[in-house]
């Protein structure tokens, strides 16, 4: 087992690592930018270490900074959390050439799966269920017509490297195609360097449903059920749930099964989520995303495992402390992503954390690096803070989620607690009947 791990991250992912490293007798060091110098995980790691000025590509993103504070500071392995690095197989790469772990899948699973096209071709092959679409990608206009006839509009112009939402345009008519196919491939290759995409039917009212794998590297696999992430704006997550409401026992054995195995064929390491559309009782694959989701949280609800913890274990060498009959549901857990951002528009809204106080009580628990005077930083993303909480069941956990978000306090900034206030009076919400397009229409009749 490591003595020492590095978090190249900031945030309240990087404090739940420095609380897994601490529990398992594991020394943890954090890096910071000069603009996180006060940041709580800098202040609750057993190390600290300034990598750079506020700009993310010259810190976080920096490969020669971290791989130099792993030098200095000795630390044998590095945690990515989500974001920055996590899915990035050069930085893996990069990290084994100087003999340093990372905690993850290996460089070539994450080149694989960070390729949707690429992806959706090892999915299909290793018979998980996709959406009917293009077989790989489109690179003229007329093609992509011929294929928008083909499977039927609407239909969803996706780029291979896209991500975060990004990437995706859909076209309703064969009208929209023209517009539709060069706005995602412009938006393809000004966001990640690549203008390849690919086209997909698009789905009218499904969920999302995605199933958390884990794997040791060695042949061997489980699958830890699914997460419904289906309340979602412009194709980001803002409330997630395990178990899903409309998934019965035998629809997630089946999924959860074909998952499992497929990334035991592949001898898969590490956290992994398959994401899908589910609709008319059907599951179709769309990504998969090759590190710890920031919704984890609520399969460890149901779960009463600690995924950080097993994330470290197996890139030790370690065996999974779990086998697939361990595994059993209890409960049900909700999150919700408390972000610094003013409604309706959802516009960024850093400055001073005047007033915080952390909801508490049974079945609470509050991943947030906030703290009274805080500052949030202007530079990094808008998440501060997951209210996750678990019940008996459903009805519960919606009550628990009720009361302990009555009584979080942060001032100081606004934030998206109002939107959940209101959202827990909707009987969608409440009845767990809405589907991907819910929120936006919710959001258009009720925030402008
Ligand atoms: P990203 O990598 O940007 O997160 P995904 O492929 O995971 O992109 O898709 C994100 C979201 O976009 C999905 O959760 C869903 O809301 C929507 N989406 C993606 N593909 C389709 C599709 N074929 N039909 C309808 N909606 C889709």
């Amino acid at each position: 087992m490591f003595d020492k791990i590095l978090i190249a991250n900031r945030g309240e992912i990087a404090l739940r690592v420095v609380r897994a490293c601490r529990e398992m007798g594991i020394k943890s060091v954090a890096v910071h930018s000069t603009a996180d110098a006060d940041a709580m995980h800098v202040r609750m790691a057993d190390e600290a270490i300034c990598i750079g000025p506020p700009s993310s590509t010259d810190s976080y993103l920096s490969f020669p900074a971290i791989i130099s504070a792993c030098e200095v500071t000795g630390a044998q392995a590095i945690h990515p959390g989500y974001g920055f690095l996590s899915e990035n197989a050069n930085f893996v790469q990069v990290v084994e050439d100087h003999g340093i772990t990372f905690i993850g899948p290996t460089a070539e699973h994450i080149r694989v799966m960070g390729d949707k096209i690429t992806a959706k071709d090892t999915m299909k092959q290793l018979g998980v269920p996709c959406v009917p679409g293009s077989d790989g990608g489109v690179d003229t206009l007329a093609d992509a017509k011929r294929i928008g006839e083909e499977i039927g509009y609407p239909v969803i112009i996706k780029a291979t490297a896209g991500g975060g939402g990004r990437g995706m345009k859909v076209a309703q008519t064969a009208d929209d195609m023209e517009q539709a196919f060069h706005s995602a491939r412009a938006e393809g290759k000004a966001a990640f360097g690549n203008d390849e995409v690919y086209i997909e039917k698009y789905l009218t009212t499904p969920r999302h449903i995605e199933i958390q794998v884990f794997g040791d590297g060695k042949g061997n696999a489980v699958h830890l059920g699914e997460r419904d992430c289906s309340l979602q704006r412009r194709h980001q997550k803002v409330f997630e749930e395990a178990p899903g409401p409309c998934i019965t026992p035998e629809l997630r054995e089946k999924i959860g099964k074909v998952c499992a195995d497929a990334v035991a064929k592949i001898n898969y390491i590490g956290a992994g989520t398959i994401e899908f559309l589910f609709e008319n009782d059907e599951f179709y694959f769309i990504e998969m995303n090759t590190r710890l989701q920031v919704e984890h949280p609520v399969t460890e609800g149901i779960f009463g495992v600690d995924l950080v913890r097993e994330q470290i274990r197996v890139a030790s060498g370690l065996p999974m402390s779990f086998g697939q009959d361990d595994l059993e549901i209890n409960g049900h857990s909700i999150e919700v992503r408390i972000n610094a951002e003013r409604l309706p528009n959802f516009a960024p809204c850093p400055g001073t954390i005047t007033q915080y106080h952390a909801p508490g009580g049974l079945g609470v628990r509050m991943d947030s690096a906030l703290y009274d005077g805080y500052r949030i930083p202007p530079y990094y993303d808008s998440l501060i803070g997951k209210l996750i909480v678990h019940g008996r069941d459903r009805p519960e956990a919606l009550a628990r989620l009720a009361r302990a978000l009555g009584e979080l306090i942060v001032d100081g900034v606004d934030t998206t607690v109002p939107l959940f206030h209101a959202l827990l009076n909707e009987d969608a919400v409440l009845t767990g009947d809405y589907n991907i397009h819910w929120l936006e229409h919710w959001l258009e009749d009720n925030l402008n």
